[in-house]
């Protein structure tokens, strides 16, 4: 049975590129041991607008860190130092 031509497909897109951060941990290469929950400043950088937490695999954190990282993001948002989601508007 013949089949009928599939048209070619375009060429695929491009993978999703986030945006460039350098691929290493930037905590262990300032030798934090324990991420203060209190520099919101800090965490604001893995922290997206919306509130949610930049996976490790964009930021190149570590395991290790991104594990206290997550959970000194949830403290901070306890405190209310970050706030939890960008409200909607409209
Ligand atoms: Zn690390």
């Amino acid at each position: 049975m013949l089949r009928p031509n599939k048209p070619s497909r375009p060429s695929r897109f491009p993978k999703k590129q986030y945006f460039s951060k350098k691929k290493y941990c930037s905590f262990c290469k300032d030798r934090i041991r324990f991420i203060d929950y209190k520099k919101s400043s800090e965490l604001g950088s893995y922290i997206l607008e919306t509130g949610k937490i930049l996976p490790a695999r964009v930021t190149g954190t570590c395991a290790y860190h991104q594990k206290q990282l997550s959970k000194a993001i949830k403290q901070a948002r306890h405190m209310a130092l970050i706030k939890f989601i960008e409200s909607r508007r409209g």
